[in-house]
């Protein structure tokens, strides 16, 4: 046996997408790092060993303009790239890659973390070393660090450093949370494992194995969907062990799934219900996914209520969308649905007071194990969401080696600095402007060789008959004077529409309405249909105008997306029978959905104003996502021999070093890592491929750097040596498919 030291400025424990991140993160701000995985892969509950897709504030595809940027919003895009199919090896690939792309992270796999020396009195403890032992090397390894991140989901870390935590239920009235039982108790939700089936190609036969369980004699069958040719995820709801402990007995909870799965694939093949006679198991988990156990007690506990309300809390520091998603006790033999889900009207607010112990000084947490209620941590656990958490933990992380802080003073004094860096990061935050004094670009004057002002979808290709409400949502910037609709009319009639707003600027369901307006319209095709909508909002932001049910009346989709621009129907049937999932039909984001594939198919309309809503100041104006409007630059189409560009001007020229450019990559667009489903694309089109960044220097243009093929949202560009200049231009060649320039936001710094 070896016995080994290793010192980091950071250690995490834990390597699923929470440490990931956090690990990434706290390395790119210039830190030492230890990220220590039990496991001989990364990603945790997304890795091949458990399959777990992962989720985000898109709520697959509930929640618009949702899908997270920073390190997660990276993943999603590359794995896209690298793996369309959803292979989970390739996945592992794509998170253990990120990993390796940071020298200042070692990576320690297979090594378990089961020793913890810490001191200091109950209330003020603190972490000194966390011992780990390497399976398969017979290396126990000692790690030292300043601060340590709990990332290990069960939080077996801080348990052992004496963290004070929760696992179960708080009562109603502790957080006066209506979706919590009356009385507390110590029930979780359950775990899982999965499998995965495929088609042989032969006939293939299915003895079951001696422990397999008659399903039949459950309530399996008629409660829950079976399905031949289902595999990984859509079993999500083979859960058990919510009313046990679900770590101490873990290997009970295990034998159980393994007893179901074999009889359920016995069910499949051999009962005759199902055309299965050339399926076969392609793989069976081994490991089951552990969906909760602790939660640490932080300086906030984040609960339903803030959760429902959207409370934007100042130390904001990501944000989740998921449904607060929660099962019953019972899990797999439960009679009600195996999942019961509570939407609020858009994204909500994660504070960085909810990723730090409240007694143990140096310790943040991030992933499942966030100080948040039982039902708050209903929608704080999907993937995604651990991901950007673990991106703002990992910052926090860095930022108080940096200032030899704990994370208590780092909220206290520091605040405003965590907050900027992030979103110098890119990172998931709604709502917060940039205002960082060291970029550059704040002091400039932009300009653009184009800028698109129509606000409006032409080209028709897909019919749909108005049976129900539909909605066209688009920016009013700064007025809208006038509302134009292609449809085809069978016989003469009124088509009435309404102009909503979306009440708060990170949400796109209609809130008060604003202006309604009807027009007479004789039978006839494609016809463009004038309605008198107008509104001057106070402030630029979104308008969701609803066109009312109209038997006679067929309108149309384009099959390209409109940035800005997305159309959604009232009252879609669901996707998922209600015997899995239990949506409450009449919430906003459930009641109007882009589901279906609408988010890329706009509906045909015309603003009658020009609009402001694409200006080139956008780059600057310190939002990354949509919020409100969409933020961005764009150009009119671009055309064959002609470059778009944005221009910088200062009045005296500045020392420049870096420029970090953040192009547009459709955060409207939902992506899964595993199978959910294909996008027909693997880089998003709205990507710039191909630019270059050049400087006016001694009367002529040269070019800083070129990039080529470019299938990334942020860039940062070190340049080799210091420039003077005061112009700077991007010049946008080509995109991966969208016929504009777009650019979200552009900094320079010295
Ligand atoms: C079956 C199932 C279905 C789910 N459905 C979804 C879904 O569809 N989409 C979605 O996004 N989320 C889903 N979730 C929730 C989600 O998977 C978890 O909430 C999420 O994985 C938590 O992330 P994490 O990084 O905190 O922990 P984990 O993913 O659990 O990762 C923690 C890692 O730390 C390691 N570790 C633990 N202890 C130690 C130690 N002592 N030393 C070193 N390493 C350690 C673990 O092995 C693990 O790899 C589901 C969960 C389950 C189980």
């Amino acid at each position: 046996m070896k016995e080994e030291l290793v010192k980091t400025d950071i250690a995490v424990m834990g390597g699923g997408l929470s440490g990931v991140c956090a690990a990434i993160a706290a390395a790119r701000l210039g830190q030492s790092v230890a990220l220590v995985q039990n496991r001989p892969v990364l990603g945790g509950n997304s890795s091949s060993e458990v399959r777990v897709w992962v989720c985000g504030a898109t709520g697959h595809g509930v929640n618009r303009y949702a899908r997270e940027t920073g390190i997660m919003g990276e993943l999603f895009v590359e794995n896209q790239y690298q793996n369309m199919d959803g292979n989970p090896y390739l996945w592992d690939l794509t998170v253990l890659e990120a990993v390796r792309a940071e020298s200042r992270i070692q990576l320690f796999l297979n090594t378990d973390v089961h020793e913890v020396e810490a001191g200091g009195d109950e209330e003020n403890r603190m972490i000194r070393s966390v011992t780990g032992w390497m399976m398969g090397s017979e290396r126990k390894i000692r790690f030292e660090s300043e601060v340590f991140l709990d990332c290990t989901g069960d939080g077996l870390i801080g348990f052992l450093a004496g963290a004070k935590y929760r696992i179960g239920r708080e009562a109603r009235q502790e957080h006066g949370e209506a979706w919590a039982p009356e009385v507390e108790d110590g029930i979780t939700l359950g775990s899982t494992i999965l499998f995965y089936t495929k088609d042989a190609g032969h006939p293939v036969t299915f003895n079951p194995p001696s422990f397999a369980k008659d399903i039949t004699q459950t309530s399996i069958p008629i409660k829950r969907v079976i399905r031949s040719g289902d595999s990984g995820c859509h079993y999500w709801w083979i859960e058990w062990g919510g009313e046990l402990d679900t770590v101490h007995q873990n290997e009970k909870i295990r034998d159980e799934l393994w007893s179901v799965i074999y009889g359920i694939w016995d069910y499949i093949k051999n009962s005759g219900n199902f055309e299965a006679q050339q399926m076969t198991l392609e793989w069976v988990g081994a490991l089951p996914g552990k969906r909760e156990y602790r939660r640490f007690v932080g300086d906030y506990v984040l609960n339903q209520n803030d959760i429902m309300a959207q409370t934007p809390f100042e130390d904001r520091i990501a944000f989740g969308g998921w449904s607060i998603d929660l099962h019953p006790p019972q899990g797999m033999y439960a009679a009600e649905s195996g999942s019961k889900h509570l939407h609020a009207d858009g994204v909500y607010h994660i504070p960085f007071r909810s990723l730090y112990s409240v007694n143990v000084s140096n310790m943040l947490m991030a992933g499942r194990n966030i100080s948040a209620s039982h039902v708050a941590f209903g929608t704080t656990r999907v993937m995604a969401t651990c991901a950007v958490i673990g991106e703002a933990a990992g910052t926090g992380a860095a930022l108080c080696v940096q200032k030899q802080v704990m994370p208590r003073e780092l909220y206290q004094k520091h605040l405003k600095e965590l907050q900027m860096t992030l979103l110098r990061q890119d990172a998931s935050i709604i709502g917060l402007r940039s205002e960082d004094e060291a970029d550059l670009a704040r002091g400039a004057q932009v300009t653009a060789s184009s800028t698109l002002t129509k606000i409006g979808v032409e080209a028709a290709v897909e019919p749909r008959r108005l049976h129900t409400d539909v909605a066209v949502l688009f920016p009013v910037a700064p007025a809208l004077r006038g509302f134009e609709l292609l449809a085809d009319v069978s016989e003469a009639t009124t088509i009435s529409v309404e102009l909503w707003d979306t009440g708060r600027a990170e949400n796109y369901v209609p809130k008060s309405m604003i202006a309604a307006a009807s027009a007479c319209v004789e039978a006839g095709e494609r016809q463009w249909v004038r309605f008198d909508l107008r509104w001057q909002p106070e402030v630029a932001q979104n308008a969701f105008v609803i066109l009312k049910a109209n038997e006679h009346v067929t309108v149309y989709h384009a099959n390209e997306p409109s940035t800005g621009t997305i159309a959604l129907v009232k009252g879609a049937k669901p996707i998922v029978d209600p015997k899995l999932e239990d949506h409450q039909p009449e919430q906003p984001v459930v009641l109007w959905s882009m589901k279906g594939g609408l988010d890329r198919k706009p509906i045909c309309f015309r603003a009658s104003e020009a609009t402001s809503a694409f200006s080139a100041e956008n780059v600057m104006d310190g939002y990354l996502r949509p919020y409100g409007t969409p933020h961005l630059w764009m150009s009119e189409p671009m055309v064959a021999d002609r470059e778009e560009w944005l221009e910088l001007v200062w009045e005296e020229p500045k020392e420049i070093r870096q420029v970090q450019v953040t192009f547009n990559d459709n955060v409207n667009q939902d992506l899964i890592n595993l199978h959910a489903f294909r996008t027909s694309f693997d880089v998003m089109p709205e990507l710039v491929k191909n630019y270059r960044i050049e400087a006016y220097v001694d009367g002529a243009w040269i070019v800083l750097q070129r990039e080529v093929n470019n299938r990334k949202r942020t860039r940062r560009h070190e340049l080799a040596s210091c420039v003077s200049a005061a112009r700077l231009r991007l010049i946008i060649e080509s995109t991966n498919g969208s016929p504009s320039a777009e650019v979200v936001e552009v900094r320079v710094y010295g």
